[in-house]
């Protein structure tokens, strides 16, 4: 058995252990990752990049499909376009590979050290790694723990076969023409309305009264509009119940009746859960959160000397959350003064259309008391989004009526996951309604409808 030691060890190299490490390389922090499976986690190799590469795919060719139906506005007509989902998810796994390779390369640039493996604690100190050359002792004055987190199993549907996690569907090799997603979430739709486009005929069973219950109402009814256009059919307020017994269909108890939808396949998301077993927690003593490990305010947990980030801490289970704790992280174990103080973690949903949200909703900033100013601005009235065809949705802008501060931004509308950037740096700034109404905003973007819903709650609109 070897033994080696480093000052900082992280375990997992997700987003949020792989960017720790390269900034504590970077900060000159002897470092070493173990990982095992590949770099990058569940973002790189089967959540955010490959789910993004599908969803591209999708709409690529649910447009030319559309144009070979013959109804193109833009007058571009084709014959009958086809799908080989075999080299689509090549192409995806491609993408993925040179990500891969990419961030095996920052870490060595960084003067990481990487080992293959799965980690297992001993004590708070030290951690066993199982390599393919044996058994690695590892003693460090510093352990962060970046294990992520795993898809929920419903006990009545566990996974295997044609129940399948977002893992099996982002690797499909054929379309299923039957599709039942169960989770009315960002994992259903956004794959949901992929598989829709790729041809799939699909349901999505949820159980709370209304999809993507974690944005307000307003901004996913332009998402329920559109998945109704692509033929999805969503069942909210229902539950599913398992397979039927020829297991061709998911049973779903629909308020109070019971009916079974016929499933090729049944993609089950409905929410993942911390990564918190198999590798010892029993053996340090953490505080949990529910089932999360319960860290402050500089992601340190209840046993000194060892920091948790990402998904396995809890909500927002998003990468950029993880990626932010993993460089405060990195910058506190190099001795700098660090703790969270950003003001929001934007959330974008991948959907059709776009769901982006940061900062209080106004049911949000209602509750802190503070009178508000509102202003919302159509797409429908925006130059670029007619030239893209995608006028459906809006941009929000909700300030206090006092001081014009900007609280919260949200936006729906095709391609507005690239707006994020300047909603999150608004709030992070600390903007005014006047400082975005007086930002000029190049014409012809839908940037512009940023602008123009400060305008508007200044009741200063231009065009609207
Ligand atoms: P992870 O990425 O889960 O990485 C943890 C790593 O630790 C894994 O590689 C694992 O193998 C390793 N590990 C665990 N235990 C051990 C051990 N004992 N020893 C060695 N290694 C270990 N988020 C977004 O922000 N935007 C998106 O668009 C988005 N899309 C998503 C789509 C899908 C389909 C899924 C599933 C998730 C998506 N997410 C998205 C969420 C995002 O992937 C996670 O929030 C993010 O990956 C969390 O990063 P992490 O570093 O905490 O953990
Ligand atoms: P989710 O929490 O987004 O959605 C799960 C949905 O399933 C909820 O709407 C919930 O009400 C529903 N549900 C729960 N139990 C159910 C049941 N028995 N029957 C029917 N519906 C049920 O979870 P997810 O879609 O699995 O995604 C997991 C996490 O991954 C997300 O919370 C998010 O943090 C992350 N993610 C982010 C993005 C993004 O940022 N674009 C994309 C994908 C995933």
């Amino acid at each position: 058995m070897k033994e080696i030691s480093c000052k900082l060890l992280v375990i997992g190299a997700g987003p949020g252990g792989y960017v720790c490490a390269i900034r504590a390389g970077q900060l000159g922090v002897d470092t070493m990752i173990v990982e095992a499976k590949k770099p990058g986690g569940t973002c790189l190799n089967v959540g955010c990049i490959p789910s993004k590469a599908l969803i591209h795919a999708a709409d690529e060719f649910f447009k030319v499909h559309e144009m070979a139906a013959g109804s193109d506005p833009l007058g571009i007509s084709l014959a009958s376009p086809a799908i080989d989902m075999g080299k689509t998810v090549a192409w995806k796994d491609r993408i993925v590979g040179r990500l891969n390779t990419g961030v095996a390369g920052l870490l060595k640039k960084a003067k990481v050290k990487s080992i293959e493996g799965w980690a297992r604690f001993c004590d708070g100190k030290t951690v066993e790694v199982e390599t393919e050359t044996g058994r690695q002792v590892i003693r460090a004055e510093t352990i962060v723990i970046a294990t992520g987190s795993t898809p929920v199993e419903l006990p009545f549907l566990p996974f295997g076969g044609k129940i399948i996690s977002s893992t099996e569907a982002l690797s499909l090799n054929a379309v299923p023409s039957t599709l039942a997603v169960v989770g009315g979430g960002y994992i259903g739709l956004e794959l949901g309305t992929a598989f829709a486009k790729l041809g799939s005929r699909v349901m999505v069973v949820e159980a709370l009264p209304r999809i993507l219950p974690l944005y307000d109402a307003e901004l996913t009814k332009p998402v329920a509009k559109r998945l109704s256009e692509l033929g999805v059919t969503v069942l909210t307020g229902a539950k599913a119940k398992g397979l039927s017994q020829s297991g061709e269909a998911l049973v779903v108890e629909d308020n109070g009746k019971t009916q079974e939808i016929p499933a090729d396949r049944v993609l089950v998301t409905v929410g993942r859960k911390p990564a918190t077993e198999g590798w010892g927690i029993e053996e340090i003593d953490l505080d949990r959160s529910g089932p999360f490990i319960r860290v402050d305010e500089r992601c340190h947990t209840s046993m000194r000397g060892v920091y948790a980030i990402g998904d396995v801490t809890g909500e927002p289970m998003l990468a950029h959350r993880a990626i932010a704790q993993g460089e405060m992280v990195a910058e506190i174990v190099a001795g700098h003064r660090r703790g969270w103080d950003k003001r929001a973690i934007p959330a974008v949903c991948f959907t059709d259309p776009e769901v982006v949200a940061v900062g209080m909703s106004p049911e949000e900033a209602r509750q802190t008391g503070a009178e508000l100013k509102i202003g919302q601005f159509p797409f429908s009235a925006n130059g670029r989004a007619m030239t893209l065809q995608g006028e459906a949705g809006f941009v929000r802008v909700v300030a206090r009526a006092d001081n014009h501060l900007v609280l919260g931004i949200q936006a729906v509308g095709s391609g507005v996951s690239e707006l994020s950037a300047a909603f999150s740096l608004a709030i992070e700034m600390g903007a005014r309604l006047e400082d975005i109404a007086g930002t000029i905003h190049a014409h012809p973007t839908q940037s512009e409808g940023f602008q123009e819903a400060a305008l508007k709650a200044l009741g200063q609109a231009l065009h609207a």
